[in-house]
């Protein structure tokens, strides 16, 4: 579908697209953006200055009073001591500005080389259906490659092995390499497969890429083929490549129900044939999907379905006694795993007790442990970040403000407010006008209900909010459709219904808080990014939310504060936390300030977890 551009459009219709830069990931479809390229210039001044260039706007025009949403492309530079030359956008840009094209080369992606080495270094290959930025998603993605990049940083030698979607946007990728041509199984047959080997974020990356149709189609997920079929092939044809090559890791580390079917593969089949040395790792990161399996479907990898259709092997105990009984590839995985990982130790308890697999859990729970995520943190770092107008660290947050105008400005949103420069060059704090964001798949886990209400509350509170959203469910779309259509020309909401990596940098950077009002969440990352930012989370207690934010009125963890949590689904839990969030925005500035300090400098960085990962893969390696 073509984006609107050149009006209003964008904003009040919004074309389900993903963003076309370099380094943009390729979900949902294709929208097509003529790029819009920039000159930046280093300014020299540390002040928050506002001065006029060329023909464009004096100071002036940048006051409460005038409307500068109505110059398109007025170019007002401020200046920042890491800002460049800000071209202010406007909604009727023909580029919206989170399409401009950024510099590449102001970040250096290198995995970092100064990290303390391990003693004893291994090999771990990850085999995943995700990975950020060129196949992401969701969390997934980010949690594979911050991994590897934390692991590969601290000496070991570590692959990726991803499906070659045929939406990766080869440009994406260096060194790309056809490695190995050789045949995978399916159904009865050796399809011709093709490996490429190329470097993604300074981490090597090992593409699979089927010569049949698996794979195929605008978006990492729902493609035209049959995904249980496509992944047991990937995690096939994953060993297969190992085995034709030799490469024998000491981990093989699978993630989600796609590569769940590689243990059984793994022990049943290749363990048998010629790979010896390597120990499966499973990480679960949503038990939401459990990869549905029919027996046929396994037998079609050269698996004999019938051998798993146990209760102790990978039999949904939910089916059993129905006919036909149905498989669950994560439930073969967890029994077939040396080690099962999940992404937060409170999301491991609540697994423990509650869902059709907590049965099994238990069994195996002797090898199941709980690791909080990391977030890259040179990826998501504000100080370096290349998609934002003003860069800022924790102590320089003129940055912030100048990311907060700019979005605003850029999305059309009233103007009035604290992040508004006035006409003397200085920023209005007499208006205190928070901006909460919501970065999420729109998925019920995500706690629809509340998001729509904080749109409604937010804007009573004489706040502002940004949903940034995709949903898989036409049903939650057009239900979403409405309320952008409802609210997306008034002054104080947005609703933007597409993936848009570029723009989630940029509105985690604008925000005063951001609100993760999940049902469960088995880590979440917004809430970590959100912080990385300046961004103060608002939170459901539950999973790694309960882990990460932690409620700035309970007085017996004073230390720790750093939030605002609340414990109800219902719309008054949420309340509560929301106007507790907005007093002390507005009545307690220098606390709120210190919090925002605060949030930015707590270290939830890979750094301080890739260690317990390589804990766990320790104990499970062969010596
Ligand atoms: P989940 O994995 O359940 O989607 P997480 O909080 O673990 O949730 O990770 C979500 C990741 O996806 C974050 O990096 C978030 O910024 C990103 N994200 C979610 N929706 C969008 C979107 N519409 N556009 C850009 N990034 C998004």
């Amino acid at each position: 579908m073509e984006c609107a551009t050149g009006s209003n459009l964008w904003l009040s219709s919004f074309c389900i697209s993903s963003s076309s830069s370099r380094r943009a990931p390729l979900n949902g479809n294709a929208c097509s953006a003529s790029f819009c390229p920039k000159t930046h210039k280093l300014s020299p001044s540390s002040s928050l200055r506002v001065e006029a260039v060329g023909s464009t706007p004096t100071a002036a025009n940048l006051s409460p009073d005038s409307n500068p949403v109505a110059r398109p492309g007025s170019k007002v530079s401020v200046a920042n001591p890491v800002s460049k030359s800000i071209e202010w956008p406007s909604p009727v840009d023909a580029t919206p500005f989170w399409k401009r094209e950024f510099p590449s080369s102001d970040v250096n992606f290198e995995v970092p080389s100064n990290t303390e080495k391990d003693p004893d270094s291994l090999h771990i290959i990850h085999v995943t259906a995700e990975m950020a930025p060129i196949a992401k998603v969701g969390g997934l993605g980010d949690v594979v490659t911050g991994l590897a990049r934390a692991c590969l940083s601290r000496g070991h030698t570590v692959d990726i092995m991803l499906p070659f979607y045929e939406c990766i946007q080869k440009e994406q990728i260096s060194e790309l390499t056809l490695i190995t041509s050789y045949g995978s199984f399916h159904d009865g047959n050796w399809v011709p497969t093709n490996a490429y080997r190329g470097t993604v974020s300074g981490i090597p990356v090992i593409f699979i890429e089927p010569s049949n149709h698996f794979f195929k189609g605008q978006s990492v997920y729902g493609g035209s083929y049959d995904e249980t079929e496509a992944y047991l092939f990937f995690s096939r044809a994953c060993l297969e490549w190992m085995q034709v090559t030799l490469v024998q890791p000491d981990i093989i580390h699978v993630h989600e129900w796609q590569t769940g079917g590689l243990p059984l593969l793994y022990w049943d089949m290749y363990h048998n044939l010629s790979l010896k040395k390597p120990r499966i790792t499973l990480t679960i990161h949503n038990m939401e999907h459990y990869g549905e399996c029919r027996q046929e479907q396994l037998d079609k990898c050269g698996l004999d379905g019938s051998i798993y259709a146990t209760e102790e092997k990978a039999v949904d105990d939910r089916t059993v006694g129905h006919n036909p009984e149905r498989l669950s590839l994560l439930k073969g995985g967890i029994v077939y795993s040396n080690s099962i990982l999940t992404v937060s130790p409170t999301y491991l308890k609540e697994t423990l007790c509650s869902g059709w697999l907590a049965s099994t859990l238990l069994r195996h729970r002797d090898k199941y442990v709980g690791i909080l995520n990391g977030i890259d943190t040179d990826m998501w770092n504000p100080a370096t970040d290349i998609f934002l107008p003003a860069k800022f660290n924790a102590k320089d947050l003129e940055g912030k403000k100048l990311c907060k105008y700019y979005v605003q400005k850029g999305l059309g949103l009233d103007l009035k407010g604290d992040s508004i420069i006035k006409g003397d060059n200085t920023i209005d704090a007499s208006v205190k006008v928070p901006l909460v964001v919501c970065i999420t798949r729109l998925v019920a886990q995500k706690g629809l209900h509340l998001i729509t209400h904080a749109i409604k509350r937010v804007e009573e509170l004489g706040g502002q909010m940004i949903v940034l959203g995709k949903a898989p469910d036409r049903r939650v779309e057009s239900e979403f459709k409405y309320l952008a259509d409802l609210h997306n020309q008034g002054p104080s909401v947005r609703i933007l219904l597409i993936y848009s990596e570029e723009l989630s940098h940029m509105l985690y950077a604008a925000a005063d808080m951001v609100l993760v009002p999940s049902m469960y969440e088995p880590c979440g990352l917004a809430q970590m990014i959100g912080m990385r930012y300046g961004a103060v989370p608002i939170v459901r207690k539950t999973g790694g939310l309960a882990d990460t934010v932690f409620d700035m009125d309970n007085q017996s963890n004073r230390e720790m504060a750093n939030g605002f949590v609340f414990e109800g689904i219902d719309e008054g839990s949420l309340n509560w936390a929301l106007d507790r969030a907005f007093s002390y925005y507005r009545e307690n500035p220098s606390v709120w300030a210190g919090t925002v300090r605060k949030v930015m400098e707590i270290d939830n960085s890979w750094n301080n977890t890739a260690g317990k990962y390589i804990d766990v893969y320790n104990s499970v390696r062969v010596r």
